[in-house]
């Protein structure tokens, strides 16, 4: 298939580029654009057969359902059997936003998109892209990430474009997405609400709204409340090591772990903060790359899953990553560094 890569305005999109992705859209066809978070591959939620597509260019699990996004309350009211309070309470402070809300479905949706359960995740994206998107088009749009399964989700069209081309007719490119970690996805159909996965939106943030919040914690026993969450997402080909410390002893020890990567003949590469970088470079690591200030942890986030990428387009056999601290976004960026190195952590 051809894809087109369309460059797009992201605070004012262009008025044809939405009328043609909502054409490809209600034609029954894919469409990857830009969200706040990370680039999504949409299909019209209503249609099973434009949502099996889904499954089949990112290579996805069956039994790992979609997000639908939506435009607006009526739209989210068609899918919705009813609303509790929390839910409520969490489309007031946090729509349109990086918050996934899992919620008791309507008839109304093909099983294919809840992969047979009773409940359905939604989200109120902020990106004028998404938001404008999905309105001209009249019909909300299931979008997981628009990666290959078990690669980083995208930042950036150029991400979209090396993942999906020539598996769907058309990429909306507005550049890198400002958060850069998926959405946070809560469960809200009764009882304490649950975070089952970590994201945009901080446990913090939701407790100061909701009051209880409580984060699934995966058994090995039960099958987890939010499917994707059991996959080992994000993972590069290199093996990865997490490293959890003060600058100094960072410094230290990524110092001594390059070393022994080279004495391997490993090519290695780093992830790290802005307070670390400048002390590696004498060791000549194949890839220094600067995630942000330890200070800033929106920067991290946003350069993250970018980082990831190259680590693998590169070819690095070793990588040594810094961690952060587990608080607000950082639990988030935690969460998506400890699947990528498969829980390999040291505490120095
Ligand atoms: P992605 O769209 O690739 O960022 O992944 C979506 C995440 O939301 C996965 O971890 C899914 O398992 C989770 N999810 C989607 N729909 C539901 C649902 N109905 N109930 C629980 N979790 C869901
Ligand atoms: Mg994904």
């Amino acid at each position: 298939m051809l894809t087109k890569r369309s460059y797009i305005d992201g605070v004012n999109p262009e008025a044809e580029l939405l009328r043609e992705g909502a054409e490809w859209l209600r034609a029954g066809e894919l469409v990857a654009f830009p969200t706040e978070t990370v680039y999504g591959l949409g299909a019209n939620a209503l249609d099973a057969s434009a949502c099996a597509k889904i499954y089949e260019a990112k290579g996805r699990p069956q039994d790992n359902p979609l997000i639908v996004h939506v435009c607006n309350r009526a739209m989210a009211d068609s899918l919705v059997a009813f609303w509790t309070p929390e839910a409520e309470l969490c489309v007031q402070h946090f729509w349109p936003g990086p918050l996934t809300l899992v919620m008791s479905k309507t008839t109304k949706l093909p099983e294919i998109v809840t992969a047979g359960l009773v409940n359905v995740a939604i989200r109120m994206p902020s990106h004028p892209v998404a938001l404008r998107l999905i309105e001209e088009t009249g019909l909300p749009i299931a979008a997981p990430s628009a990666n290959l399964s078990g690669k980083p989700s995208p930042t950036s069209g150029s991400h979209v474009w090396r993942d999906m081309k020539g598996k769907i007719p058309l990429i909306l490119d507005s550049g890198t997405c400002l958060v850069g970690l998926e959405s946070t996805v809560l469960d809200v159909s009764g009882g304490i609400p649950t975070i089952l996965r970590p994201g945009g939106i901080s446990r913090e943030q939701l407790e100061e709204v909701l009051g209880e919040v409580q984060v699934d914690a995966p058994s090995e026993t039960q099958a987890p409340k939010a499917p994707g969450m059991k996959y080992r997402h994000y993972a590069p080909k290199g093996e990865m090591i997490l490293m959890m410390g003060s600058p100094e002893r960072i410094i230290q020890r990524m110092g001594r772990e390059i070393q022994k990567g080279h004495a391997r003949l490993k090519k290695v590469g780093v992830l790290c903060s802005l307070e670390v970088a400048p002390f590696l470079h004498n060791q000549f690591p194949e890839l220094l790359f600067v995630l942000g200030s330890k200070n800033r942890p929106e920067e991290i986030a946003s350069n993250l899953f970018e980082g990831l990428r190259l680590c693998d387009e590169r070819g690095m056999d070793l990588i040594l990553a810094e961690g952060v601290e587990e608080r607000g976004l950082g639990t988030a960026i935690m969460n998506r560094l400890q699947k990528a190195s498969g829980k390999l952590t040291l505490n120095i």
